[in-house]
């Protein structure tokens, strides 16, 4: 019996709003949204459930969220804008006294770096108010991190080694795409690569050290080694991991076209003079980039992302691997999305969920990863992402 407010009516609000739609027992009522009202409206109708309801809301301006939450009075909000929008939506959530959940780390918009200092920095705020800020809660963050707790729950007495594979094998026939926002995404892929270890972080060149690597039902595939947000977030709770690394998949066709854009100054964030207008080259990009909730139909393949660890069990050496691989086109016959978008929307209905029902509980702000695994592993299938494991078997990524 709870009240949801979705943010956010991209590839992803589709997903969490047909995924919260399709549990009335626990979302008995939903609101979804964003900068732009037909666009919530057009996810609205399509479900067709009078029980979603819409709204325009600028989620850059405190004032006007806190009108819209105090209006609607929902008991969580379920933020899938962009992550420059996570500090004024946990304000909002402050000032209404919400709950709050969202699916990737703030980022200012005027420099590209994202850390969790800024959200954590809110731990005694929220703590203070009786609520509940559950961060980074899709995939990679989210479910990477809820497969990392599940195994030193499990399966480790400490985890030493973890890496984390994220390969998309799908092809959506348009020559250069995004399969999340595209801003953010390039934002990601061009900065320095980072990994940790021994206690410290190691820097690369952006794309600098790449591999091929086996994915479950796909094979090898060139992965590159990327900084992703939850290492900093599993370093810190998982304190006897000596070495965490992200690998993302990409295509050489995409590489050439990143790197092209790049050259030419496409993927800038500085504000360039066009016609007497302050332009930012990147906005100005994502603009023209197809949006990557237009993606889903026609796509084909599987995206495959998990957890391969190595550490000790009762004294001996251990290798586990967890995974999830996706279908884009089931994914778009359940909620007309690829298998990006519903990769993440799906895990935010789970979190949602896990924190309204009472499985997951706790003041502050808190990673994904520091709450109990088991009821969320066990729903990941039931709500469209069955995951597979692998104990004691050689480490694709070590091969
Ligand atoms: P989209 O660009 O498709 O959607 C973002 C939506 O947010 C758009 O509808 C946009 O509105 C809206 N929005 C942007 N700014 C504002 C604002 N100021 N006020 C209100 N609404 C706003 O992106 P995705 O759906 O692909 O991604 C959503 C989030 O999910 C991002 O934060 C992304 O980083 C995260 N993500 C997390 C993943 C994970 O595994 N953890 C993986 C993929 C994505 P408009 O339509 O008007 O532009």
């Amino acid at each position: 019996m709870s009240k949801v407010l979705i943010i956010g009516a991209g590839g992803v609000g589709n997903v969490v709003t047909r995924k919260c739609a399709a549990v009335p027992e626990v979302f008995t009522d939903i609101m979804l949204a964003s900068r732009t009202l037909e666009k919530c409206d057009q996810i609205a109708r399509d479900i067709g459930d009078d029980r979603v309801k819409t709204a325009q809301v600028d989620a850059d301006n405190v004032p006007e969220l806190v009108e819209l939450i105090n209006k609607f009075k929902p008991d969580m909000v379920i933020n899938v804008a962009l992550p420059y929008q996570d500090l004024t939506i946990m304000e909002a959530c402050l000032e209404t006294k919400t709950h709050y959940l969202d699916t990737a780390n703030y980022e200012p918009k005027d420099v590209a770096k994202f850390e969790y200092s800024w959200q954590w920095a809110y731990h005694d705020r929220f703590k203070d108010a009786g609520l509940l800020a559950i961060l980074g809660c899709g995939f990679d963050p989210g479910v990477t991190g809820v497969f990392t707790a599940y195994a030193a729950k499990h399966y480790f007495d400490e985890i030493h080694y973890l890496d984390i594979v994220d390969c998309n094998a799908g092809d959506h026939g348009k020559a250069f795409a995004t399969n999340f926002n595209p801003e953010i995404n390039i934002r990601e892929i061009t900065q320095n690569g980072r990994y940790w270890e021994n206690g410290k972080w190691v820097e690369t060149k952006p794309l600098e050290i790449n591999k091929p690597i086996e994915y479950p039902e796909i094979g090898p595939r060139d992965s590159y080694l990327l900084y992703h947000e939850e290492l900093e977030s599993l370093v810190r709770h998982f304190p006897t991991i000596k070495r965490a690394r992200f690998w993302m998949t990409f295509g050489k066709q995409y590489i050439n076209y990143l790197n092209v854009l790049q050259e030419v100054g496409m993927t800038s964030i500085k504000p360039v003079n066009f016609k007497g207008m302050d332009i930012v080259p990147l906005e100005f990009l994502k603009a023209v980039l197809p949006e990557p909730s237009s993606l889903g139909e026609g796509y084909k393949g599987q995206t495959s992302i998990g957890c391969q660890i190595r550490g000790i069990k009762d004294g001996k050496e251990r290798t586990y691997y967890v995974w999830n691989n996706t279908e884009h086109a089931a994914a778009y016959r359940d909620v007309k999305a690829q298998g990006i978008s519903y990769t993440t929307g799906v895990p935010a209905m789970i979190g949602a969920m896990m924190g309204l029902t009472g499985k997951w509980t706790g003041k502050g702000v808190f990673n994904v990863e520091q709450f109990d695994p088991d009821p969320f592993m066990e729903a990941l299938p039931k709500y469209g992402l069955p995951w597979h494991e692998q104990i004691d078997e050689p480490l694709p990524v070590e091969k």
